[in-house]
């Protein structure tokens, strides 16, 4: 599929994606590994270049990424290597080393890296995707009642779509994303809300399983992949619907379905960044029926056949207030039956 970011080939089908990750982040034989202490400035003002296999350790990487923020003044010599900022490896999974990382396979989130120096990195480190400024807030919508507009961080230079691969017990699924757009939650250690959807799917899996609050597809697609025939993503922000929409192409070769019918295309779907009222993004046809809405799911009822009880993961921003929690939870039991879990 053609990015709709930079307008290349970087999204791959999970198909091909997962053929290369036995082996993507490992060195070979000459590969070097020059090890450095994140909280202190790096030892020399210098790096090594990338191997001759094309490949570079992490930690060099960033040497390299911290000399040219220093040399532009973004960063001081004696500021820790940790201060040139955070890695999103491309794709990301769980990994037992750090990676040495191939060309174009890393997202860097800066609070300190101004776009004239993001130009400059894109230009000079061959491992970087993307530079994206990291403010002091979170991505995406905020709040499930909708009630603030959703901030976005600023793309400084090269491209932020990038993949995550998650573990499930029916194969690893593969979910990309627009970084910038998308609020970075970096799964805890088991993966907890994917084994809590395992859990209320079952086996043999539920007939109805509906992603309420869908974020990008992660737990919808997981429900899709244990088998449900009937699945629904929702999310009121159009990157996540729209994102949700991609990731079912994505992983096609891994789902019952013949074909997928995108309604809303990104040039529409962003000019209605946030939406109360359910709109239909995309839906397939085949054996398996995944639909994709974007909406408030406190609305999500009105689209739904009365009486189909589904089994629905509530995953809300707000996990705090029990209270709150329990009147949504009754909230949408009334509406719409079936079972309901927060993941
Ligand atoms: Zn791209
Ligand atoms: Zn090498």
């Amino acid at each position: 599929m053609k990015c709709p970011v930079c307008g290349t080939d970087c999204i791959s089908s999970a198909k091909d994606l997962l053929e290369k990750i036995p082996s993507i982040f490992l060195p070979c034989p000459d590969c070097c590994m020059r090890v450095l202490d994140k909280r202190a400035p790096p030892p020399t003002f210098d790096y090594l270049p990338p191997c001759s296999c094309g490949k570079r350790f992490i930690d060099e990487v960033f040497a390299h990424m911290f000399v040219v923020m220093a040399e532009e003044g973004d960063l001081r010599r004696t500021d820790p290597l940790i201060a040139v900022g955070s890695p999103l490896v491309h794709p990301g999974f769980d990994m037992d080393c750090p990676p040495f990382l191939p060309e174009k396979s890393l997202v860097l989130l800066s609070s300190r890296v101004t776009r004239k120096t993001a130009i400059r990195l894109m230009a000079e480190v061959p491992e970087l995707r993307g530079v994206i400024k990291k403010e002091n807030f979170i991505p995406g919508i905020a709040d499930s009642d909708l009630n603030s507009v959703p901030k976005v961080y600023e793309l400084l230079a090269g491209c932020d779509v990038r993949a995550d691969v998650f573990p499930l017990c029916a194969g690893p699924l593969v979910i990309y994303k627009r970084q910038s757009l998308i609020h970075i939650e970096f799964p805890r250690t088991g993966y907890p809300k994917i084994r809590a959807v395992e859990a209320h799917v079952g086996n043999p899996p539920v007939n109805f399983f509906i992603d309420a609050c869908s974020g990008v597809g992660t737990l919808g697609l997981t429900a899709a992949f244990l088998g449900v025939p009937h699945v629904i993503m929702n999310d009121a922000w159009y990157a996540s619907a729209f994102w949700s929409a991609v990731n079912i192409g994505v992983n096609q070769d891994f789902l019952a379905i013949d074909r997928i019918k995108v309604f809303e295309q990104l040039e529409d779907i962003q000019n209605h960044p946030v939406t109360r009222d359910p709109i239909k993004i995309a839906e397939t046809e085949g054996k398996q029926v995944i639909e994709v809405y974007q909406g408030d799911f406190h609305r999500l009822s009105t689209v739904l056949v009365p009486g189909s009880s589904p089994t629905s993961a509530l995953d809300l921003f707000e996990k705090k207030d029990f209270n709150a929690i329990q009147k949504i939870k009754q909230d949408w039991l009334n509406r719409v039956g079936g079972e309901v879990f927060i993941p």
